[in-house]
């Protein structure tokens, strides 16, 4: 009783058989038509290699590289159609879809991800950031519009997340009286945001998935990629700074080419705390870890252009990760080294919690308005196999970008923002538990210790100066 959304022609190749890859693969099967024996994954670890014979899949046991990439692809998609779905680590999500595009085959990954050595070898901060590696990809997409669809950035965040924004967008409309009629363009979609007075947008995330054992010391303990997350982590933070700012952080900075919607701290991310909101705590801290719909959601509703556009929203992800995640990022910073043993936790071991994954809107008439996905690990269990919370709202996510490749594959290359958000999350929704949307009056100002002061500006709430935790 699953629907079917269209028929892949040629080969479907999933590189990077990891937490994500493993469960996208129930979903492709589960919902396109595709010649027998067309699925097949490159991975160069053998951990899944048994489970993939069991299953059937031919697995080929490389690891793509600078060097190899353009004949792995070759090879892959020797027919000029197919699907690459990339779900790995360490290899240029650029380089990549400029040769399926070449090659004629659609594409699709969840991250701007760089080569091996990019995220620890670059000493330049300003390099190390996500603006660097999106602006190269927005370069690209202008440079060589249209031709075979390739979609940069397309899990829950990045990605569902710029389809909650819309959704919640007509919501917040709707509920003020507004026109709630969906825009049809860019344009369109940016007044929109600016008419209801939306100042900026959270990604704020609540991660409460656990285990029965205590975290094992010298061990990083995670929902999804340690890998990716302790590379981002390790990122500069950060955001997409918005017109209705009135500070700037002394250690902050901004770019001087590009869509200059962004700036960067001089700070790891993951050690970066802000002020934030979501429903089951309430009240919480988030680290301000870089992400790429933290760029893209602040250009997409920009109106005006460059540095000083007239209307801009701040947004940044707001993310609490599960508790031994935490405690893994606490241990890894203090002792200035990361962890060699790395685990995802596995959807048979959690024995409770749920990932709430929402955008939260602020500065608007009714205040904030956290809008998301609530999904539980027991719900996963029922809906989908292989894979956790977590891993369901990401692969769900490109499913749904999958189906939007399929359905409009003369597209160029394009991010989540760009694409019809309501057919996205039409494909997406029957994975995502419960989505709701809260109104909440929260504002960083409450719930603070008052006993020590604090570099606030007590007049305005919504100042980025509130949101920072110092
Ligand atoms: P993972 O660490 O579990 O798996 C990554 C896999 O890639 C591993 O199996 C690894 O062996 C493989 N790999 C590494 N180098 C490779 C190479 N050179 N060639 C081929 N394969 C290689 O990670 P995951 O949790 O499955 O995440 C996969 C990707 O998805 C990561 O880039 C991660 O950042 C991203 N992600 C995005 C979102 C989102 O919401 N947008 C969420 C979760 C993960």
């Amino acid at each position: 009783d699953h629907p079917t959304y269209g028929r892949i022609d040629g080969p479907i190749v999933i590189i990077g058989f990891g937490s994500i890859g493993k469960g996208t693969l129930p979903l492709i099967q589960r919902h396109f038509d595709y010649d027998e024996g067309a699925i097949s994954v490159i991975e160069p670890r053998d951990t899944e290699a048994g489970f993939l014979a069991e299953q059937g899949i031919p697995h080929k046991q490389i690891k793509v590289t600078r060097e190899n990439y353009k004949q792995v692809l070759s090879e892959a998609f020797p027919e000029g159609k197919g699907f690459c779905v990339n779900l790995s680590v360490d290899i240029s999500s650029l380089d990549m879809m400029k040769h399926c595009r070449e090659l004629g085959a659609l594409y699709i990954d969840t991250v701007a991800e760089p080569w091996e050595g990019f995220y620890f070898e670059t000493q330049n901060n300003a390099e190390r950031t996500n603006y660097a590696l999106r602006q190269a990809v927005r370069d690209e997409a202008a440079a060589n519009p249209g031709g075979p669809t390739a979609v940069n950035c397309c899990g829950a965040n990045p990605g569902m997340v710029s389809w909650f924004v819309k959704d919640a967008l007509l919501t917040l409309a709707r509920d003020t009286g507004a026109d709630a009629t969906a825009p049809t363009d860019r344009a369109g979609w940016a007044r929109l945001m600016q008419s209801l007075g939306v100042k900026g947008v959270h990604i704020a995330e609540r991660d409460t998935q656990a285990r029965d054992k205590p975290r094992p010391r010298d061990v990083f303990v995670n929902t999804w990629s340690v890998e990716g997350f302790i590379a981002e982590g390790f990122q500069p933070a950060e955001l997409g700074w918005g017109t209705h700012e009135k500070w700037f952080p002394d250690n902050g900075h901004r770019h001087e080419s590009g869509c200059q919607a962004a700036i960067w701290i001089e700070r790891p991310g993951a050690i970066t705390r802000v002020h934030t909101w979501c429903p089951t705590p309430g009240p919480q801290f988030g680290f301000l870890v870089t992400h790429n719909e933290a760029i893209s959601i602040s250009d997409y509703y920009t109106v005006g252009e460059g540095a000083e556009p007239e209307f801009r929203p701040t947004c940044h992800y707001a993310y609490h990760p599960c508790d031994d995640a935490v405690l893994s990022l606490h241990e890894m910073f203090g002792s200035g080294r990361q962890q060699k043993v790395h685990e995802i936790l596995d959807v048979d071991e959690i024995v409770t919690g749920i990932d709430e994954l929402g955008v939260l809107l602020y500065g608007h008439a009714k205040n904030a308005l956290w809008f998301g996905s609530r999904l539980s690990n027991q719900e996963t269990k029922a809906l989908a196999p292989w894979q956790n919370a977590t891993g369901l709202q990401v692969t769900s996510a490109v499913l749904a970008g999958m189906v939007w490749a399929l359905e409009n594959p003369n597209a160029g290359i394009v991010e989540a923002d760009e694409m019809d958000h309501a057919r996205c999350l039409e494909v997406q929704r029957p994975y995502l538990g419960p989505v709701e949307a809260h109104y909440t009056d929260w504002t960083p100002l409450q719930d603070r210790w008052e006993h020590f002061p604090e570099d606030i500006d007590e007049s305005d709430p919504w100042q980025f100066r509130n949101v920072l935790a110092t």
